[in-house]
C-alpha cells in the first residue's frame, strides 16, 4: 500500500491506543448506567467522575465546573444559547468576531433571528481580534463575549487573557472556543479568565462525539435540552461513559506529553513552512508569523496560498499522492464557498481560492514533511504548466 501522509490534525486526530484501552471496559463488562444503584452502574459513575477530575486538572478548574457534551459544536451552542437565555432580562446583546467556527457563528445568527443582537468584530490581517475593539463594542446590555482561543484555519492565537479581563470589568460572561488550543498549549481557565470554555476530544486524540464545557462556578447558564438530571440537569441524557473515559485519558496523555510533543511538532511545522516557501515560487504563508513561544500561532498550523492555483484542484492532486490536507474548515470542504476566515483577514480572491491548510500532529515525521513539501512543489508546478 502506498504510504499515506495525514496533515489534517485540525480536522480530527487518530485515537491513541491507550485511549481505546481505557475505554474498552465501559464498552463491554462495565456497561451499566451511571445512574444505576447496582455495582456495574456504580463502576460507570466512578469512571465518569474520574474523567471529570482529569478534565478539571487539564483546565485548572474544579471537577464541579466540568459538563460533558457531545463535542465542540454542542459546547459552543450550550455556552452561547445558555448564557444568552439565562440573562435575557438583563440584556440581549453579544459580542463575537467574524472568524469564529461555524458552531459559534451560526449559533449567534440563529439567536439574532430570535431577537438577540450580535456584534461581529473584524480581525487584523493576521487574524488577531484586538482587545480594544472588544472594549469599544461593549454596551449596557452586553451579556456575553465569545472569542476563540485558537483559530482553526490560520492558527491565530487570540489575546483571550486580555479579553477575559475586559469582559470581567464589564460584567459580561466570557466564552472561548478552545477546541483547537487543547493539546497545542497549556490551558488554564484561571489565567484566561474564561467563564465558559469549549473543548472537543477528537481534536486531541480522544474519541469523536465527546467534549466538555467548562462552566465557572456562579456563571448563569440555562440548559438547551430538557430531560433527566444528568450533568446537573444542564445536559440531560445517559452519559456516553466510554467516550467520557476516553476523553479523560486523552487529556491525561496530552498533559503528560505536551512539552515534548509541541517542541517536535513546532520544529516540523517550521521545516514545512521553510521548504514550501523556498521551493514553490509565488507561495505565501497566511496567518501570523510562527513564533517559538507559540504565543502568536498554534504550533501545528501552516496555511499557504499559491498564485494562480485552485486550492480544490491542489487538494485532489495531493489526495491522489496519498496526502491529506484541507482547504480550511472541514465544513466548507467539498463546497465552493470561500472561507469566511480568509475573507475576513482581507486576503484577495486569488489567495483565498488557492488557500490550503496543513496541520501536524504527534505522529507526523520529518520524512512525511519532506515528502509533502516536495509533492506540493511538483503539483503546483504541474497545475501552473497545465494552465499554460
Ligand atoms: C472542530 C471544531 C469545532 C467543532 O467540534 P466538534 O467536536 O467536531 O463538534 C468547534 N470549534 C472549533 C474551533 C473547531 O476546530
Amino acid at each position: 500500500m502506498k504510504n499515506r501522509i495525514y496533515l489534517d490534525y485540525a480536522a480530527t486526530s487518530p485515537m491513541l491506543p491507550e485511549v481505546l484501552e481505557a475505554m474498552m471496559p465501559y464498552l463491554t463488562g462495565s456497561f451499566g448506567n451511571p445512574s444505576g444503584v447496582y455495582a456495574t452502574g456504580r463502576e460507570a459513575r466512578k469512571a465518569v467522575e474520574q474523567a471529570r477530575r482529569q478534565a478539571a486538572e487539564f483546565l485548572g478548574a474544579e471537577p464541579s465546573e466540568i459538563l460533558f457534551t457531545s463535542g465542540g459544536t454542542e459546547s459552543d451552542n450550550m455556552a452561547i444559547r445558555g448564557a444568552m437565555l439565562a440573562a435575557a432580562e438583563k440584556g440581549r446583546h453579544l459580542i463575537t468576531d467574524a472568524i469564529e467556527h461555524h458552531a459559534v457563528l451560526h449559533t449567534c445568527e440563529a439567536l439574532e433571528k430570535q431577537g438577540f443582537e450580535a456584534t461581529y468584530l473584524q480581525p487584523d490581517r493576521e487574524g488577531v481580534i484586538a482587545p480594544e475593539s472588544v472594549r469599544k463594542a461593549i454596551r449596557e446590555d452586553t451579556v456575553l463575549i465569545s472569542v476563540m482561543t485558537v483559530n482553526n484555519e490560520i492558527g491565530t492565537v487570540e489575546p483571550v487573557a486580555e479579553i477575559g479581563r475586559i469582559a470581567r470589568e464589564a460584567g459580561a460572561v466570557f466564552h472561548t472556543d478552545a477546541v483547537q488550543a487543547a493539546g497545542m498549549m497549556r490551558l488554564d481557565v484561571r489565567q484566561t479568565g474564561a467563564d465558559l470554555m469549549s473543548l472537543s476530544a477528537h481534536k486531541f486524540h480522544g474519541p469523536k462525539g465527546i467534549g466538555c464545557l467548562y462552566v465557572r462556578r456562579g456563571t448563569r447558564l440555562d440548559g438547551i435540552l430538557s430531560g433527566g438530571a444528568q450533568e446537573r440537569g444542564l445536559r440531560p441524557g445517559t452519559e456516553n461513559v466510554a467516550a467520557i473515559v476516553g476523553m479523560g485519558a486523552a487529556m491525561e496523555i496530552a498533559r503528560r506529553d505536551m512539552d515534548a510533543a509541541l517542541a517536535r511538532i513546532r520544529r516540523l511545522r517550521d521545516r514545512l513552512i521553510t521548504r514550501v516557501l523556498s521551493d514553490v515560487p509565488d507561495s505565501f504563508l497566511n496567518g501570523p508569523e510562527p513564533d517559538a513561544a507559540g504565543e502568536k500561532r498554534a504550533a501545528n498550523n501552516a496555511h499557504f496560498s499559491f498564485a494562480g492555483i485552485d486550492g480544490e484542484a491542489l487538494l485532489l492532486r495531493l489526495d491522489l499522492a496519498g496526502i491529506a490536507a484541507s482547504a480550511g474548515s472541514a465544513c466548507t470542504a467539498g463546497s465552493m464557498e470561500a472561507s469566511h476566515v480568509l475573507k475576513a483577514v482581507g486576503l484577495d480572491d486569488g489567495r483565498i481560492r488557492s488557500g490550503i491548510r496543513l496541520t501536524l500532529g504527534r505522529e507526523t515525521t520529518e520524512e512525511e514533511i519532506d515528502q509533502a513539501s516536495a509533492a506540493i512543489a511538483a503539483i503546483v508546478a504541474d497545475l501552473r504548466r497545465m494552465r499554460g
